[in-house]
């Protein structure tokens, strides 16, 4: 943009006959050194915000805006109120600055004079010395604070100030330079003022921001529009050249959100192109094994005679998850599925039958858990479900023999190692389950047919890749094995879809019957906290037991471990008195470990104290209380989890959320785990309270594109997107017809990915 002759956008692809039409990606090469003024200090100061290019600058958006059509004009002030005025600084009076930093000084006072054309009003702050040199005469601010009376006359005192224009800026918007308008001499009305996010450390206003932004808008000209005209249509989306202009400069709040809306728009679409195309990229490349989910005989399958082996009946929520893995297995097309359901939904067994439909065509089965404890907990309740269940074997006299089901962990001794994994190399183990240990390069499967991982964000992306590799094997000549990915962390669909857009998703909405939802309290008072020892105590008299998890310790092992250990003896000492109180932590030996949850399991303990680690799927029926100290350190899902660990057998379980924090999240968070305990509804709070930044943080590689888009309200737009996404990738499965799409892609995926994504 420095010169007109870089300005003209190569024409290749433009359609003859129409204007050269701006592309992202020119500005993502133009560095903000092509616009006036901006010299190495100010593209330094730019860097801290990470605005390095045109286009950097352009996708900084206004946090938010400032309407000069609606402000309190000064004369229209009174004494006591809390108002936001937009003035011009007519006068500045600072005491000159002194060398020495003498101790007795007295404070610093800089006082401005400030109209808005009309009325005048005195600014004043008190030890900000530099808000001299921010607010110098000619300067524009909006100044929001409390307006107080000083010897008859009106004046505020330290209110935060924002300048919007500074004094040194030219007034070339204003008047008839501009169509959108500028500031005019008498009032600032007619005006919408954006507000740019700052950094301290950078040396900006918004106001330079936004002519910064002006100037590049005036350059780019019209935008190119990478969406089909026909899509924009339907979705009653405006073209980019208005969007970009209605959410830098908009001539009035209403052109925002329409603007927003198509920007948030262009972001969910690169999303979900990424996600559509991985996804058809992982799927040329398969080989999936499609499983035998009948038997032409005509006689029950291994799950059928599984289900009617069960001693419950199946909820409906689980049928009808079952019969979509049935889908997926009996298509030629590996599946990649996430399975969600709440603590307690049993995710177990649907799973099982997906293993069991593998095992029947003769391969194997493998289901990873994240700890030690979820895996010997899993390896027993499976062991015990699919007791006394046959498998198809010819080289039997019968031909059948039961089920083999086996344990790996960390923990399995070298000797019994060493014969699982020849197990496992020739077919002899039909199911293992297992921690990272099924990960290392010894395990080898003869034909590994189904794989599951629990709770699957513990777990990274790699793990799931490295664990699906098992079934290709060292040489490759394997089968992909069909995947399914199990959480009892739901979250909500849209977050889902942006999240986990690679994978397929069923929930199990709908919980076994009778089971009575958990009594929860959030106990702020020592006597509302000495009824959740009370209740221990009645409990473990009427034969059950009860958790206490102790305080979250950031950072440290040791100091969590101490601090329970603490905890654990305080308890048995005074409030719990005369019961067994045993103790869990991470820093236990691992066959200490056993041994308490052994003891806790079978009734020789009353009370566990704990760290964290039981959050994940320790199951105990008997336990019916579970107490958590300092809950407001927890995040809303954490607690669920571990609430979820009360209650599994049917009973009335009881929940004390012990805190006496008096912050609004708390506030929030402790009283949605009051109110509900629905995990899909909580996931929604949680979303809302946190935004979608950690939800998105863990898996956005590269740049961070969701700027403007927001997962709870834009929700219709996240399906829209999706919507958009599958058509084209469908019809078009590398894009070959959306160079545009593929240029704008290629920005804001990293180049792994991208290579990924567009290799032929
Ligand atoms: P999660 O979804 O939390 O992993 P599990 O699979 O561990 O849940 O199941 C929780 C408990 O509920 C287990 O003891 C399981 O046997 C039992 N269960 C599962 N399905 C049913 C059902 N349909 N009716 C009654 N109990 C069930
Ligand atoms: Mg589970």
């Amino acid at each position: 943009m420095a010169s007109e002759g870089n300005d003209a956008a190569s024409p290749t692809d433009q359609p003859p006959g129409r204007p050269v039409e701006r592309r992202l990606g020119q500005l993502a090469e133009l560095p903000v050194t092509v616009l006036h003024g901006v010299g190495d200090r100010v593209a330094s100061d730019l860097g801290e915000l990470g605005i390095v290019t045109v286009l950097d600058l352009l996708t900084h958006y206004p946090r938010r805006y400032v309407d000069g059509t609606r402000m309190v004009t000064l004369g229209e002030l009174v004494e006591g109120d809390k108002a936001t005025v937009l003035a011009r600084v007519s006068r500045v009076t600072a005491p000159p600055s002194r060398g020495g930093r003498g101790r007795g000084r007295a404070p610093s006072r800089v006082s401005l004079q400030v109209t808005d054309g009309r009325g005048h009003l005195t600014v004043v702050f008190f030890n900000q010395p530099w808000r001299a040199k921010q607010l110098p005469v000619g300067a524009l601010a909006l100044f929001f604070g409390p307006v107080a009376s000083y010897r008859g006359a009106l004046q505020m005192v330290n209110p935060t100030a924002e300048v919007l224009q500074s004094a040194d800026e030219p007034n070339r918007e204003s008047g008839e330079a501009s169509p959108r308008g500028g500031v005019p001499e008498e009032g600032f009305g007619g005006r919408v003022y954006p507000v740019y996010p700052l950094s301290e450390k950078a040396g900006l206003t918004s106001a330079r921001i936004s002519r910064l932004v002006h100037e590049a808008l005036d350059r780019a000209g019209a935008f190119a529009d990478p969406v089909p005209e026909s899509d924009r249509e339907r979705l009653d989306l405006q073209a980019r050249t208005p969007a970009f202009a209605g959410i830098h400069r908009p001539r009035s709040v209403g052109e925002v959100e329409p603007a927003r809306r198509r920007l948030a728009f262009d972001e969910l679409l690169r999303l979900q192109l990424a996600l559509v195309l991985r996804r058809s990229r992982l799927e040329e490349d398969a080989r999936g094994i499609r499983h035998i989910v009948a038997r032409s005989d005509g006689t029950p399958t291994l799950v059928e005679r599984f289900v009617a082996g069960l001693p419950f009946a199946l909820t409906s929520a689980q049928v009808r998850a079952i019969d979509v893995l049935i889908g997926d297995l009996a298509s030629p097309l590996p599946m990649h599925r996430l399975l969600q359901g709440d603590v307690g939904a049993g995710k177990t067994v649907v799973a099982l039958a997906a293993l069991l439909i593998g095992i029947e065509g003769g391969h194997q089965g493998a289901l990873m858990a994240p700890t030690e404890v979820l895996a010997e907990q899993h390896a027993t309740g499976i062991g015990r479900l699919v007791e006394g269940l046959m498998v198809p074997d010819p080289t039997t006299l019968e031909g059948s023999r039961p089920l083999r089901v086996t344990l790996l962990t960390s923990r399995t001794s070298a000797a019994e190692r060493a014969g699982i994994h020849a197990g496992l190399a020739d077919g002899n183990v039909d199911l293992v389950v297992g921690t990272h240990a099924l990960l290392t390069d010894s395990v080898t499967f003869r034909s590994l047919g189904v794989a599951v991982i629990d709770e699957q964000h513990r777990f990274g992306v790699e793990q799931r890749a490295a664990l699906r590799d098992k079934g290709r094997g060292a040489d490759q000549q394997g089968s992909d094995p069909d995947l399914l990915v199990m959480t009892a962390t739901p979250i909500p669909r849209t977050a889902a879809m942006v999240v986990f857009g690679d994978l397929d998703m069923t929930i199990i909405d709908e919980l076994p019957p009778g089971r009575l939802p958990v009594v929860t309290r959030w106990a702020r008072t020592p006597l509302e906290e000495e009824e959740a020892w009370a209740t221990i105590r009645e409990q473990v008299g009427v034969g059950r037991r009860a958790f206490v998890v102790c305080p979250l310790v950031e950072g440290s092992d040791k100091i969590a471990a101490a601090s329970a250990v603490t905890e654990a003896n305080r308890l048995a000492e005074g409030e719990l008195a005369g019961l067994r109180v045993g103790l869990l932590h991470g820093q236990m030996r691992p066959a200490d470990k056993e041994a308490a949850m052994d003891a806790f399991r079978t009734g020789e303990l009353d009370v566990l104290v704990s760290t964290t680690v039981i959050e994940v799927g320790v199951d105990v029926p008997d336990a019916s209380v579970m107490v958590i100290e300092d809950a407001d350190r927890f995040g809303i899902a954490q607690l669920h989890q571990l609430r979820g660990r009360v209650g599994r057998n049917g009973e009335q379980a009881w929940c004390f959320l012990l805190s006496g924090s008096e912050s609004p999240e708390s506030e929030a968070r402790l009283t949605a785990l009051e109110k509900s305990t629905d995990g899909f509804v909580l996931a929604d709070v949680d979303l809302e309270l946190r935004g979608e930044g950690t939800i998105l943080g863990a898996r956005q590689k590269g740049r961070s594109d969701l700027r403007l888009a927001r997962l709870l309200s834009d929700r219709d737009l996240v399906a829209d997107a999706r919507n958009v996404a599958e058509a084209l990738v469908g019809a078009d499965p590398h894009l070959t017809h959306h160079p545009l799409l593929v240029e704008e892609l290629r920005l804001f995926v990293d180049d792994d990915e991208a290579e990924f994504l567009f290799k032929s």
